[in-house]
């Protein structure tokens, strides 16, 4: 496994890959890696001849400097865990060489980034998602990429963003990576004390009781937000949003006919979550 700051030498270790055509597989990340990512990696690895980890914390993404600055990084466990999973490429380079002096390029996605996570954390947050990710994906020349369920809203931008440029890169989503009690993996977890950590279950548990409720029956949208809410008050937590969307659109549904997802964002103990569900009538 090698670890490879500069897009020059990245271009030069795939090339011969590329060339003899093998396939790429790329696993964007931002380090404090753990298994929700290790288990993107394997399946990256299972269907590639060279799996690509970048490990960026990627600034234009962040809305709030001081949730930057607080970012875990911890680059030499991250390669060992990366290579631990099948990674033959660590990627991290420094945010100069991702962006030089005088860099000047954005990208917008439209339509499915504004509500939501594009509302709570400002609209400068999917378009230095889409920005990182369109670079990553020209950078590395990867035949697939592998992204998480657990960041709903950012695979759905991703899919349109690669149909609108006519990106050749396939998409995959993984499904999220949960601990034994309920609690989606997430490198904030470090952040947040025992005590947080436990009413932090109250979010998972939100999710779980609402695909109880549609398993059942119940098909009213806005009446199973109103328990979520009610749910996750009970234990302290006063949520961002929590809703009931479209999987593709995100945009917001009233009756659950298809296939629908739940989604939610809380603060607890400071720590910002994010988790999702898909809920099947
Ligand atoms: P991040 O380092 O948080 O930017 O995440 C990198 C990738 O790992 C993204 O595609 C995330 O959706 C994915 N990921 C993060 N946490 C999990 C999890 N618990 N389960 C599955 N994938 C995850």
């Amino acid at each position: 496994m090698r670890v490879i700051d500069s897009v020059a030498q990245l271009r030069a270790a795939l090339d011969p890959i590329r060339r003899r055509g093998g396939r790429i597989g790329l696993v964007p990340t931002m380090g404090a890696l753990h298994e929700g990512h290790l288990t993107l990696i394997r399946e990256a690895a299972r269907v590639s001849d060279e799996v690509v980890v970048s490990v960026f914390v990627n600034p234009t993404q962040f809305t709030d400097a001081a949730d930057l600055a607080a970012y875990p990084r911890d680059p030499e466990t991250d390669a060992a865990m990366a290579a631990s999973a099948g990674a033959t490429v660590v990627f991290a380079p420094t945010p100069g060489e991702v962006y030089p002096a005088g860099f000047s390029t954005g990208i917008r996605v439209g339509g499915v980034s504004e509500p939501w996570e594009g509302t709570a954390r400002g609209a400068a947050h999917f378009d230095g998602v889409a920005l990182v990710v369109t670079k990553l994906f020209l950078m590395v020349g990867a035949d697939a990429a592998w992204f998480g369920r657990k960041d709903a809203q950012q695979v759905a931008v991703v899919r349109r963003l690669v149909r609108d440029l006519n990106i050749p890169i396939e998409i995959h989503a993984v499904p999220t990576v949960r601990d034994a009690d309920g609690l989606a993996l997430s490198s904030r977890n470090v952040r947040l004390s025992a005590a947080d950590r436990a009413k932090a279950l109250a979010i998972p548990r939100s999710l779980s009781a609402a695909g109880a409720a549609v398993a059942d029956g119940e098909t009213d949208a806005d009446l199973l937000t109103a328990r979520a809410h009610e749910a996750l008050r009970a234990a302290g937590i006063e949520p961002e949003y929590w809703a009931i969307v479209d999987p593709d659109s995100f945009a917001p549904l009233t009756r659950i006919e298809t296939e629908s997802l739940a989604i939610v964002a809380a603060p607890v103990g400071g720590v910002r979550l994010i988790d999702n569900e898909l809920l099947s009538p």
